[in-house]
């Protein structure tokens, strides 16, 4: 049996498990996906142990996706991000990779945005908008960062290629945009977008990170303008399709993994 898991603290509320295992149901693999919570001192101990154990994959969450690149081999994306978000063992060292950017692209492209095309906004200067606003430059784009600390801004946009800003130029660089992404934690079990409502116009292909609920603030305020919008289970579903293709070497079973997510973030919500 392959064994695949998830290490972070907390990981107890994770989705991971019951994506991957879908996936291995539907393709007939003889595999498991555990959490795995982690000692935040014992970090180096968990990879090496996890090597010695003949685990075959890890994800990685928080606190650990930046700690982990002293312990793996990053690929060039992930070294570029700045931050790991899956481990894969088949290698020595094993390889620590970065499947949130590869999450985000596919989750445009599957909406018929093409990443590479035009201008964005990105609001927010951590871990998501790094990992989103590197795929973004990669691909051709022109990405403006704006933030809450806009020092922060400023440091992701001069890291990538690209301009940094505070919150309250948004309306403006919206207004002159393409696309328009919330990489912030605002909208995460409340109802408030980082961004007043008027920012947002037909023109605008708006995407959320934050997954819970599906249908945040920042999106019902871009629906209501006429915005096309995507919600942050894609990018949760693209991240976790690429980390399940790195491992198992099968294509995803990308619609019944879609299903198990969606039934499981709206059972969760609809019971909180
Ligand atoms: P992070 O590194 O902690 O960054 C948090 C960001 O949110 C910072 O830019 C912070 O601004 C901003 N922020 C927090 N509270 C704010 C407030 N009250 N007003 C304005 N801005 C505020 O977190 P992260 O890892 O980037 O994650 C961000 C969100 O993306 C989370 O909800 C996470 O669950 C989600 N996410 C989703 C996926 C997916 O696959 N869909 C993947 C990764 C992350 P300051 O710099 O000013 O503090």
């Amino acid at each position: 049996m392959d064994v695949y898991g998830l290490i972070g603290n907390p990981v107890a509320h994770s989705v991971s498990p019951g994506l991957h295992e879908t996936a291995y149901e539907v393709r007939g693999l003889d595999a498991r996906y555990v959490t795995l919570e982690t000692d935040p001192e014992r970090l180096d101990q968990a990879i090496e142990g996890a090597a010695a154990l003949g685990i075959d994959g890890l994800n990685v969450t928080i606190p650990f996706k930046e700690a982990v690149m002293e312990v793996v081999d990053p690929s060039e994306t992930a070294a570029s991000i700045g931050a790991v978000n899956m481990i894969d063992f088949s290698t020595d060292p094993p390889t620590g990779d970065n499947t949130d950017a590869a999450g985000a692209r596919r989750a445009l492209e599957r909406h018929g945005v093409d990443p590479g095309a035009g201008t964005a906004v990105i609001v927010g200067a951590g871990g998501a908008a790094r990992a989103i606003g590197h795929m973004l430059v990669s691909a051709g784009a022109t990405v403006h960062i704006a933030n809450r600390t806009a020092s922060r801004a400023e440091s992701l946009a001069s890291d990538l290629g690209g301009t940094g800003h505070s919150l309250d130029v948004v309306p403006e660089l919206a207004a002159g945009s393409d696309l328009l992404i919330n990489a912030t934690s605002v909208g995460m079990e409340e109802d408030r977008s980082p961004v007043s409502a008027s920012v947002f116009h037909e023109d605008l292909a708006v995407m959320d990170a934050v997954y819970t609920p599906l249908e945040t603030r920042f999106l019902q305020d871009g629906s209501a303008a006429g915005a096309t919008t995507i919600d942050g289970a894609w990018m949760l579903l693209y991240q976790g399709v690429a980390a399940f293709e790195r491992w198992t070497g099968v294509e995803a079973p990308v619609s019944a993994m879609n299903e198990a997510l969606r039934n499981r973030l709206e059972s969760e919500w609809s019971e909180s």
